[in-house]
Order: C-alpha cells, then sequence, then structure tokens
C-alpha cells in the first residue's frame, strides 16, 4: 500500500465511521444472524496474493458488518454500555496511526506523563482524595486481579512469588455474592482456590454484604489458621448494582489490617456527579478501587482506571526487571508495565485526555443525571402498568422487572421467551439475570447518544413485544 492509498484509505475508513454512527438509529441493535452465517462467508484458506483494499473493504460491509451487535446504538439497553465517544474514537484513531509501545518512560514519555496526568484528573473528577495514583489497565478484571495478588503477598510477607503457595498456610479473601465474575477468575488465576473466596450473604435493598457476617468470617478462618488478606467491595454490581457499605467495610479492614478493593467497574463513572457519590461513601479508605472510563463515561474501548494508595505494594508484586528493560540513570521516572500483569501497554491516555477536554466533567455529567432520570421514569411507567412488576429499583441508570406470565406458564421461561422476541424485534436490546432464583429482564440507560425518547419508547417496544407472545 502506498501513501497515496494509504491516504484514501484512511479518509475513506473516517467517513465510514461517521456514516455508520449516524446508521445507527435505523439498524436493529443485536445482531440477527445464525451461528456459524458468518463464517461461511469467510474463505476456509488465506490468500496466496493479495487482492486489494476494494475487495476487502467490499466484504467488510457485504459480509461482516450484518454480523456486528451495534453497541453504540442510542437504544442499547443490555449489559453495561461501552461508550467510545466520537472525541475518544478519534483519539484512538491517532494512537492506532502512531501504534507505540508504552511499556516505559522511555518507549514514550508522553504516554507516561499524560497517564499520570489523566489519572489525577479522573481521581479528581470522582471526589477521591489526594494519596491515591492511578494507572490504565486494559479491563477491570486486570486491576482485580493484580488488586488480588498484591492482597496475597502482602498478607504472606511477599513469599508467595518465590516459594508457591503449596506451603504456605491457605490465604482467604471475602466478598459479597454479587460481585463480578472477574473476582471469581482472579482468585483462580492467582493460586489461591475458589474454595477460599469466602462469599458473604447480602442483605437489604442495596444487597450488601452484612458487615456482622464478615467480621464473623475473618473471625472464625483465622482461629482455623487460615490467612485472612482481603477484602473485594462491590458498588454498583453487574447483575442489579448490588453495592456494599463501604464505610462499614473498611472499617472492618482496618482492624483486621486486610487490603480493601473497591470494583465500582460500572458505576464509578457517576461519581463525577457528587449527588451520587453516597453510594461509595468510606472509599477514600479502600486500598484500591477499579473503574471503567471505557463503559459509560465514554472512553473507548479499553480503559480502566485503577487507582491505588500504594503504588510501591502493587509495584512490588508486578514488577520484573529483567537487564533488557532496564531504564538507566533516570530518576522519578514511572514504568507502567510495572504495575500491571502485560508488559506491553496501548496509549490509553490520549482518549481521556480528549474526552475531558471535549465534553468537559459539565457535559459528562450532564449526560449521566439524564440517563439516571429516564431510566428512573422509565421504572415507573413499567411500575404502574399491571402486567410488569419491578424486579428491582434502579441503581442508577439499572434496573429489572418481569412480565406477568399467564396462568399456568412458567414465570422464568415466559420472560426468557419474552426477551428473545424483543431482541429479535430490534428496536432494542435487553440482557437478562437472575434475581433470587428467578430471571428478571435488565434495563439500563447508558448510551453516549440516548435520548429521553429512546429510553422511554422501550416501554412502547416490551409492550408490543409481550403482547404478540
Ligand atoms: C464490567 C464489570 C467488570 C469487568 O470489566 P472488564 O473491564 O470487562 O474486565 C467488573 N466488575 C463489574 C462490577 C463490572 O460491571
Amino acid at each position: 500500500m502506498d501513501e497515496d492509498e494509504f491516504r484514501r484509505w484512511s479518509r475513506r475508513a473516517a467517513d465510514w465511521g461517521v456514516d455508520y454512527r449516524a446508521s445507527l438509529r435505523d439498524r436493529p441493535v443485536r445482531a440477527q444472524t445464525k451461528p456459524g452465517e458468518i463464517a461461511a462467508t469467510i474463505a476456509a484458506a488465506p490468500p496466496e496474493r493479495g487482492d486489494g483494499m476494494e475487495a476487502a473493504f467490499r466484504d467488510f460491509e457485504a459480509d461482516i458488518l450484518p454480523g456486528m451487535t451495534h453497541w453504540q446504538h442510542p437504544r442499547f439497553f443490555a449489559y453495561f454500555p461501552a461508550n467510545a465517544a466520537p472525541a475518544s474514537v478519534v483519539a484512538e484513531q491517532l494512537v492506532t496511526a502512531m501504534a507505540a509501545q508504552c511499556m516505559l518512560w522511555q518507549t514514550s514519555p508522553a504516554a507516561t506523563e499524560l497517564e499520570t496526568k489523566m489519572l489525577d484528573w479522573l481521581r479528581q473528577a470522582l471526589g477521591l482524595p489526594e494519596g491515591f495514583s492511578g494507572v490504565i489497565q486494559d479491563s477491570a478484571s486486570s486491576a482485580t486481579l493484580a488488586a488480588v495478588l498484591t492482597m496475597r503477598e502482602r498478607a504472606l510477607a511477599w513469599r508467595g512469588n518465590v516459594e508457591g503457595l503449596a506451603n504456605l498456610p491457605p490465604v482467604r479473601i471475602y466478598c459479597s455474592d454479587q460481585v463480578h465474575t472477574s473476582v471469581d477468575r482472579a482468585i483462580w488465576v492467582a493460586g489461591i482456590g475458589a474454595q477460599n473466596l469466602v462469599r458473604i450473604p447480602v442483605t437489604g435493598h442495596m444487597r450488601a454484604m452484612d458487615p456482622k457476617d464478615l467480621e464473623a468470617a475473618i473471625r472464625a478462618d483465622t482461629q482455623d489458621g487460615f490467612v485472612p488478606a482481603g477484602i473485594v467491595a462491590s458498588v454498583g454490581g453487574t447483575s442489579v448494582g448490588g453495592t456494599d457499605d463501604i464505610e462499614a467495610v473498611a472499617e472492618i479492614a482496618r482492624r483486621h489490617r486486610l487490603y480493601l478493593h473497591v470494583d465500582a467497574a460500572w458505576a464509578g463513572s457517576a461519581m463525577i456527579c457528587p449527588e451520587f457519590r453516597h453510594f461509595w461513601a468510606g472509599v477514600e479508605q479502600a486500598d484500591s478501587v477499579v473503574f471503567n472510563p471505557h463503559k459509560w463515561l465514554g472512553a473507548q474501548f479499553d480503559c480502566s482506571a485503577h487507582f491505588v494508595r500504594a503504588p510501591e505494594d502493587l509495584v512490588r508484586t508486578l514488577a520484573i526487571r529483567p537487564d533488557y528493560l532496564l531504564t538507566h540513570g533516570r530518576d522519578g521516572i514511572i514504568n507502567y508495565s510495572e504495575w500491571s500483569v502485560p508488559l506491553g501497554r496501548r496509549f490509553r491516555a490520549l482518549k481521556i485526555w480528549f474526552l475531558l477536554r471535549v465534553y468537559g466533567l459539565e457535559g459528562l455529567r450532564a449526560m449521566i443525571r439524564n440517563h439516571v432520570a429516564w431510566s428512573a421514569e422509565l421504572a415507573g411507567r413499567i411500575e404502574v402498568d399491571p402486567d410488569f412488576e419491578i424486579v428491582t429499583r434502579p441503581m442508577l441508570s439499572l434496573f429489572t422487572f418481569r412480565h406477568r406470565a399467564p396462568a399456568g406458564v412458567d414465570a422464568d421461561r415466559h420472560n426468557l421467551d419474552l426477551l428473545e422476541a424483543i431482541n429479535d424485534d430490534g428496536r432494542i436490546y435487553l440482557t437478562q439475570t437472575r434475581v433470587d432464583g428467578h430471571v428478571a429482564i435488565r434495563f439500563q440507560a447508558g448510551s453516549f447518544e440516548t435520548t429521553r425518547d429512546d429510553v422511554l419508547g422501550a416501554y412502547d417496544v416490551i409492550r408490543d413485544c409481550a403482547g404478540r407472545l
């Protein structure tokens, strides 16, 4: 590909992206293809001779695009959002063009220094106190893994990495039954073992672990020869927004000298609005906090903000310094690859910089406040409809509901059928969860481009589809 061609196709791709975004309202949100349908269009073997950009681009539009679910769609109400605000898309285009590896300060000083500044901007935006340092991880799962490894090493006096866990006393970690599956996987990967993840049942409408049960479990484990290492607390759990009482949990962590990690992967973005910070009151006492600007805030995936109180503990757990990576004679520099499991790192701070400069905190706050208000409005409509019931009330912009099944029809089956009908209809996209053992349909409003009409219009689509069942 020569320079002219590179220019032409880069422009075409940029134009395509803008047209694509403009066309989203006319597309079904969830891909409407059957399993294997896309694979069947792809050649079985790689080409020996290239056949050029024109053909590749044409086949992309014809064969690949129909198999895409449109995450930037204004009526995407499934899972949690993965917002890529236009300004962050443009920043990613610049990053893609430079394609730098930002593992060490010297492999791109601007990337490291901007990352330090952006994490401090985000810290201030969330109202976290000074004293937290930050790093961008690829995902909240990676941040939580890093936190679990740090808990383990701190509790074992830094012997785990050296000796392995076989001859050390078993480490225990505590969480509620509402935490994300990334906690389970972190426990597996850290070699701690699923049986040493102690799940404290939740109580109350916030679905918070009971602090008394938490403390009792820690005391019992200590007596039984386990080494309690840390607590993973949840703010805005993925299923229905389960949120622990961080103040109470932090108090227990302090009393037992346990590490406290707060997972606010989704809800953290809302903390740019002071009126929502009561949901994580006490967070300033945590040892680490993770939230995903790549979810609600609008920084294109991947971009997970990981704040830590003692970066030296994280670095002591994860840093490895072979000769070929040493950076000589530079005092006070940060090599962020020492703060994470992967060595290679993309330049992720640039999209945060663009995002915050272009929309400003006020712009982003307005978006989040709208989503929360519209979601409550929709929940209100569903609540007064006798054919539906609200299962869990809105936590920020997330709530769950159920359609009343006709007599003799299993309610779980009925609601899964309704969900399938809604997603086949294509105008909106929703997902399911289980609450107290029963299927509930999740709704969250969070798309960057969504409007009040989009959110409230979901009611008509849901009613329509239920009527047609
Ligand atoms: C989405 C989510 C995660 C996982 O985020 P990744 O960045 O995809 O790893 C973890 N915890 C909660 C509460 C989440 O909502």
